[in-house]
């Protein structure tokens, strides 16, 4: 199944889900950039919220607005019980400390599970891992390589195949290119995440039957392209735009579901 197709049946199982609860879940979005991209993914959210039917706002703050005053304000709505999870949308203006922001949200309502005490894990390894397990690929045993070790994505990533059984390696701007040329060609599957548009190309070889799994966002002029160049020689390989995107727009919805149910 494609990743829209999948995304869309999801929908409409976690629509399902939602209409069961006791109350609609409560999201609230606070955003103090005035970036375009997270205009674009706040958006997305949003549209997201109203086709699941959750009740999902935008607080925009001014990007100037203190550290202080930005921890009062999540304060604000840890203490509301009528708010079930907290967004700051991330990139944060430079005089603000995003650790401690990300500290600063309850664990119980931190929906990005960037919290250390959060039992959730952050969206996009968990949309990634979810997406796999549907399409049946197997994870135990297999040799994953993760490219990219940031903590909202690289990391995270690998504590989940870690966590499904794969042998791990993660690779980043300082191993060399002759061992990421060895570790790549014996990979079955392989994220990436790094930012650079078509790195993952023809200098290197795959197996026939490997996955690849593109996270990367770089935007070109000829529109959004990934950090792999498109059509590898593998089994799977995950399109830009319309891919790992949107299963992180969908692990956050299962990440709220799941405190509404208070499986968190
Ligand atoms: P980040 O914080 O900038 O981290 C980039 C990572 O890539 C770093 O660990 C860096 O290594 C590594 N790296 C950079 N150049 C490299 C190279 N030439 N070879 C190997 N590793 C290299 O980035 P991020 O936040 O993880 O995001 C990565 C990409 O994913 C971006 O394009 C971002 O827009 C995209 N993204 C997409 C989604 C989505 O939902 N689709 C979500 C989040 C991020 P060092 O640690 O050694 O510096």
């Amino acid at each position: 199944m494609t990743i829209k197709e999948y995304v869309l049946k999801r929908k409409q199982e976690l629509k399902n889900i939602v209409l069961s609860l006791k109350r609609k879940p409560s999201l609230i979005i606070i955003n103090a950039n005035e970036d375009e991209a997270s205009k674009a993914y706040i958006k997305g959210k949003l549209k997201d919220a109203k086709e699941l039917d959750i009740d999902a706002k935008l607080l925009q703050l001014d990007k100037n607005i203190s550290q202080n005053d930005l921890l009062d304000i999540i304060k604000q709505y840890n203490d509301d019980e009528s708010i079930d999870g907290i967004i700051v949308q991330l990139p944060l203006g430079k005089h603000i400390d995003e650790e401690k922001i990300k500290l600063a949200i309850s664990p119980l309502k931190d929906v990005d599970g960037f919290h250390p005490l959060s039992k959730l894990n952050p969206c996009t390894p968990q949309g990634i891992i979810n997406y796999l397990k549907h399409e049946n690929i197997t994870l135990s045993s297999k040799n994953a390589v993760v490219i990219g070790r940031s903590n909202i994505v690289g990391k995270p990533m690998a504590k989940l195949l870690l966590k499904e059984n794969c042998n791990t390696t993660i690779l980043h701007s300082k191993t060399t290119f002759e061992d990421m040329k060895f570790y790549i060609s014996h990979a079955d599957i392989i994220v990436i995440a790094i930012g650079k548009e078509s790195f993952l190309d023809n200098r290197f070889s795959y197996k026939k039957d490997a996955v690849v799994v593109d996270v990367g966002i770089n935007r070109s002029e000829n529109g959004l392209k990934g950090d792999a160049l498109k059509d590898l020689p593998v089994a799977l390989q995950t399109p830009v735009p319309g891919g790992v995107g949107l299963l992180t727009r969908l692990a956050l919805y299962e990440n709220l579901i799941q405190i509404c149910k208070g499986e968190n």
